[in-house]
């Protein structure tokens, strides 16, 4: 059997692999005695390490942070209101890459 990835969105809210949103009014998905994926039926394993990561992301857009992709130069940087400015990626696949760039930095500034 396999393994349902379930991602914590915010307090209480989480996003299985598999497209199934749960919402949980306190605790994690063991907690509350959830072993498997009401979406799907697989095993609920909690990714605490991809959680860690959208804390990381968001703290840049609570200090006022945004991302943009600038089709000059193919990157994806971070820009603040006073001028700080810090580049996160290079998409130079050559695959469609403006719209690469564009949709990831749009992602960053959503998730
Ligand atoms: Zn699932």
């Amino acid at each position: 059997m396999g393994k349902c990835i379930w991602m914590e969105k915010d307090t209480g809210y989480l996003l299985g692999q598999c497209g199934f949103n749960f919402s949980l009014s306190s605790g994690t998905p063991s907690d509350n005695s959830i072993k498997f994926c009401p979406g799907c039926g697989n095993e609920v394993e909690v990714n605490v390490v991809a959680e860690g990561n959208l804390k990381v992301i968001r703290a840049y857009r609570t200090g006022g942070w945004s991302f943009k992709y600038e089709d000059s130069t193919k990157f994806i940087g971070v820009n603040h209101p006073r001028g700080g400015k810090q580049s996160v990626c290079e998409i130079s696949n050559g695959l469609n890459q403006n719209i690469f760039g564009e949709e990831i930095a749009r992602f960053l500034n959503y998730c």
